[in-house]
């Protein structure tokens, strides 16, 4: 063997170019790092993770163990059961959609439905437009796939949507494809139906697709008229819809999203998640397919928690100085901006940026954020009241007790 080679081979072993240009995601490291606290013994509340503390609903676990005891442990077809497909179809129809079974690619959560669908539609260079604040995987997601973000600023007065007249300033003969994700991650914001309806309009005018990411439409507290892209039967051939059970159902921990596009779109995705991960886990398939059976009603109880937690968390920040915040419409996110705080101190430590303030919530108040950062708005931080309302109370009073020092 020419160990010297080796040696020099060794050396030279480096990831790719490519994965060197991807980071990680910020909102997982979050939780990870909660989780390394608490495996010291630091008791930390985590307003980080994205991620419904409600344990999953009884009939859909049911369906599950029912799933492995009738044997459905292997492979299923590439894009997901038949019965599961058309309840989804089904679902997505009865919001004004207009769906086959074939127009539905089940995957390891909405995630992978995202990548799947930027992989059908974007090549090398195309042009992604993407509002800020974005949820923290669409522009290494973007970039996985090839394509270029260009970034459309919104703003707090603006209730952090964008409009069309920014659209027009903003695209260009590479624009492919715009992502919208109403409710938000991260601001909670929603966009009503004219909104929607205009923004549609500019797409089908310009020929761009629209990959609508609409995994809370199930977790909206006001009295709003909007709508699923779905809806819109002229956008509908250029539409990338993305949905799961993660959020609506507290069902993270499955992995079960699915991605709604027609034909040639839709085909394409199935191509590539072929090669990727096959289909997604059997039984989550049977118990996502027992959740679609559920009254919706029967959720009614975890949104009416989450939106107590809203209004009592939003009412608390409000009251706190130094902290703005537009109250939030849906998804289970409040968005402050901190930027007040920026060049206070205490005890030595300087505030300079969400990133500084995060850290010192977690080291002085022991409760775990978002910086905003991580969503491209260097001004916010994310909390997320995915926790009890015992939790939050403990952890506004923290908040507010340490913001209270930095002078
Ligand atoms: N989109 C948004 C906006 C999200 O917040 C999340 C949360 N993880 C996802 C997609 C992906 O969800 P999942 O992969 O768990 O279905
Ligand atoms: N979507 C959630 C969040 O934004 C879960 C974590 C993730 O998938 O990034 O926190």
């Amino acid at each position: 063997m020419d160990t010297q080679n080796l040696t020099f081979q060794r050396k030279t072993w480096q990831p790719s170019h490519y994965s060197q240009n991807i980071e990680g995601s910020k909102t997982l490291a979050v939780t990870a790092r909660v989780a390394e606290l608490r495996r010291q013994g630091v008791e930390v509340i985590s307003l980080g993770a994205g991620e419904p503390d409600f344990n999953t609903p009884a009939p859909i676990c049911e369906a599950a163990v029912q799933a492995i005891r009738s044997g459905h442990t292997k492979y299923t077809p590439n894009a997901g059961i038949f019965d599961l497909r058309q309840a989804i179809a089904e679902f997505l129809n009865r919001m004004g959609g207009d769906y086959a079974p074939e127009d539905i690619l089940v995957s390891n959560g909405a995630k992978q439905s995202i990548v799947n669908a930027l992989f059908a539609t974007l090549d090398v260079g195309d042009e992604v437009l993407v509002p800020v604040p974005y949820w923290t995987s669409y522009p290494e997601q973007v970039k996985m796939a090839g394509g270029n973000c260009v970034f459309l600023q919104t703003t707090a007065e603006h209730n952090y949507k964008i409009y069309p007249e920014q659209l027009e300033e903003a695209v260009t003969a590479k624009t492919r494809l715009l992502i919208l994700n109403s409710p938000s991650n991260p601001t909670g914001m929603v966009y009503t139906r004219d909104e929607l309806e205009a923004i549609c309009h500019f797409c089908l005018d310009h020929d761009i697709l629209i990959l609508s990411d609409e995994i809370y439409i199930q977790l909206i507290y006001d009295a709003i008229d909007t709508t699923t892209l779905a809806a819109f039967e002229e956008i509908r051939e250029q539409l990338m819809l993305v949905n799961g059970f993660s959020k609506s159902h507290a069902m993270t921990g499955w992995r079960l999203g699915y991605l709604a596009a027609k034909p040639p779109f839709i085909q394409a995705a199935m191509k590539i998640q072929s090669h990727t991960t096959s289909n997604a886990c059997s039984i989550s398939q049977y118990a996502a397919l027992a959740a679609l059976q559920m009254p919706e009603t029967d959720l009614d109880s975890m949104k009416q928690e989450f939106r107590r937690r809203r209004d009592y968390t939003t009412e608390r920040l409000m009251n706190m100085p130094g902290i703005s915040l537009v109250k939030p419409q849906g998804a289970f996110y409040l968005f402050p901006s901190v930027a007040q705080y920026f060049g206070r101190q205490a005890n030595g430590t300087v505030i300079r940026s969400a990133m500084d303030l995060s850290q010192y919530l977690l080291d002085e108040a022991r409760i775990a954020v978002v910086p905003g950062e991580a969503f491209g708005a260097p001004e916010n931080i994310r909390i997320s009241y995915a926790t009890s309302l015992e939790n939050l109370q403990k952890a506004m009073d923290s908040m507010e007790e340490a913001l209270s020092r930095l002078q």
